[in-house]
């Protein structure tokens, strides 16, 4: 069953997401090579707690996650788990997947970062992640079908010869990390879900340079590229309101549908 929030629902929405964004000012300094993940992830972690929140990743699943931050580097896709034994190389790109729970609602986000030099095909990679992401968004109007924001990120990604991952999609997000409706990266549009005011979902392109068939790592947690090309995912919780989609966890972007609006600038650049 999907949850519409209350107008105070969002609100306490808000709160969540800006607990969650703080984690990407906070990190964005440190990503240099030589750093370990497990380093990252203390950051993030001591960041969520000082915004007065909990990581929402910590201990959830089964086996229970470990970190606070997942830390997904090259043709790790998602769910990478932070390390003492692993670290950034001068020209990865790196995601960090991050979520904050306060006052009983989630907050959930992801960027990919260049770590030093990296070369243009990576670049490109993570600018059409964020690409998508911004273009999707605009369909995110209540009237609208869950499909208009699918296909139009696998319009753009696809357009650009790159893989959208299946086996993983965006989700509704409340009180619960992962609610209904599936918020899928590929689809048609008007079909699926007729969006509503008061939803609040995780809209999150998890794209390939080659094939986008997965594989799971031995770790139980870690999804990889089968052909370990470079992957790259980007992401933002986001509520629909009356006159438009609201981003939660981007501050200063919240409405991608005002007049001049212009998304940020690409963590790629
Ligand atoms: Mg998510």
């Amino acid at each position: 069953m999907i949850y519409l929030k209350s107008e105070s629902e969002i609100e306490l929405m808000k709160i969540a997401g800006a607990a969650t964004a703080s984690v990407f000012a906070a990190v964005e300094p440190q990503i240099k090579p030589g750093i370990s993940t497990a380093e990252l992830n203390e950051i993030v972690e001591a960041t969520i707690r000082a915004a007065g929140a909990t990581p929402s990743f910590l201990g959830y699943g089964d086996p229970p996650f470990s970190g606070s931050a997942c830390i997904s580097i090259n043709e790790e896709i998602v769910h990478g788990l932070p390390s003492t034994k692993r670290f950034l190389a001068d020209g990865d790109i790196v995601s960090i997947d991050v979520g904050a729970y306060i006052n009983g609602f989630h907050g959930d986000a992801c960027r990919t970062y260049c770590c030093g030099n990296v070369c243009p095909e990576h670049r490109a990679l993570v600018k059409c992640a964020e690409e998508a992401f911004w273009l999707g968004i605009r369909e995110a109007r209540a009237g609208q079908r869950i499909g208009d924001i699918s296909a139009t990120v696998q319009e753009h990604v696809e357009s650009k010869g790159y893989g959208v991952v299946r086996e993983l999609t965006g989700h509704g997000i409340g009180r619960n990390l992962h609610e209904s409706p599936d918020l899928l990266n590929y689809g048609r549009r008007g079909r699926g879900v007729r969006l509503e005011e008061g939803m609040c979902l995780a809209l999150e392109p998890m794209i390939t340079l080659g094939t986008h068939q997965i594989r799971l790592l031995s770790d139980g947690w870690t999804i990889i590229t089968a052909d370990r090309k470079a992957s790259a995912h980007y992401e933002n919780s986001f509520a629909i309101l009356a006159d438009g989609p609201y981003v939660l966890t981007c501050p200063g972007y919240e409405r991608p549908l005002a007049d001049g609006f212009t998304p940020p600038p690409s963590l790629a650049d």
